[in-house]
């Protein structure tokens, strides 16, 4: 079985290089996914409150029969859930459904950007998770620059991650440029652009001419070309998938290397158009939801 590489974060903390994702994953698939990929020799998992599905990412992870201690467990606050007492008892309600003491990653989903207070409160919560050590460590997700820098202004802790869509056709290149400034570790969502295939609107990532071209040269799939690629420009991947076969597929990534020729073929394909939410646009009004009590 393989062994999964690891990303140091900016406090010490190890990372795996590639996690499952969970988004998506009906809770009735989730035990076995979580199951399937730890047996394959995965070590992350990526799940999140506003999945409803932590509850059956801790059961696969019981069931797996690996150690506690050795799954990375990585989850995100709603913003139905930020401000410093509602954050703090976030931590509550996930730990509880996961079954764990401690989360080794929590990171806030979302910027309000029109209540950052708010989000800055929640930030805040993380700190003191941090502190009491109920949490290894923290971060944000879909936080644009002028997020990241009004957060770094006003709180103490730099954000160990920032996860945010990255896949060929979107890379938000300044954006990583910053956090390799600030010693956030960039980790992508929709790595192998599973936000390109299902949702309307433009090619798949699946179906890239490049990326398959380069695939065939290595015979590997448009997949695992798009991991290799993370990989080597040293990001955080956790790609979804619900079925056995794929899971394996994308962890099927730590025996060849591209070159930097075919990275650069990939990196040219950058088209600047985001395919997922603006960061922009998240509100209470538009995405509230009520995230329920462990
Ligand atoms: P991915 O890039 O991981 O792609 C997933 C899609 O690709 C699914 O439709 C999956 O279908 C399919 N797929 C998986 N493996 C293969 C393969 N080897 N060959 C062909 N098709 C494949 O997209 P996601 O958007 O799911 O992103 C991954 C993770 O990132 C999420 O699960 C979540 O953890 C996180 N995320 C975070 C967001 C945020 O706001 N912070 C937003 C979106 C995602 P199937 O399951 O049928 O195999």
């Amino acid at each position: 079985m393989a062994t999964v590489p690891t990303l140091t974060l900016n406090n010490g903390v190890q990372l795996p290089a590639i996690g499952l994702g969970v988004f998506q994953t009906p809770p009735d698939e989730t035990t076995s996914a979580v199951e399937s990929a730890l047996t394959t020799g995965y070590r992350h998992i990526d799940t999140a409150a506003a999945y409803g599905n932590e509850r059956e990412v801790g059961e696969g992870i019981r069931r797996s029969g690996v150690p506690r201690e050795d799954v990375f467990v990585e989850t995100k606050i709603w913003i139905s859930d930020y401000g410093y007492d509602a954050t703090l008892h976030g931590f509550d309600k996930s730990a509880g459904k996961l079954g764990v003491d401690q989360i080794d990653l929590l990171i806030l989903h979302q910027a309000l950007p029109g209540r950052f207070e708010l989000t800055l409160d929640a930030y805040r919560a993380l700190e003191t998770l941090l502190t009491d050590g109920k949490v290894r460590a923290i971060g944000v997700s879909n936080f644009m620059p002028e997020h990241l820098q009004r957060l770094l202004d006003e709180t103490d802790v730099v954000p160990a991650v920032n996860q945010i869509e990255l896949h060929p056709y979107f890379q938000q290149k300044e954006l990583q440029a910053l956090h390799s400034q600030h010693g956030i570790l960039t980790q992508a969502w929709s790595p192998i652009g599973g936000i390109t295939s299902y949702r309307e609107g433009g090619t798949s990532a699946f179906e890239d001419p490049t990326i398959l071209e380069v695939a065939a040269a290595h015979g590997k799939s448009a997949a695992q070309v798009m991991l290799r690629w993370h990989i080597q420009e040293g990001r955080s991947a956790i790609p979804k998938s619900t079925k056995a076969a794929r899971i394996a597929e994308n962890f099927d990534v730590f025996d060849f290397e591209l070159t930097d020729n075919e990275i650069a073929r990939i990196d040219a394909l950058d088209t600047g158009v985001r395919r997922g939410p603006d960061p922009e646009d998240i509100t209470l009004e538009a995405f509230g939801r009520d995230i329920p009590e462990a």
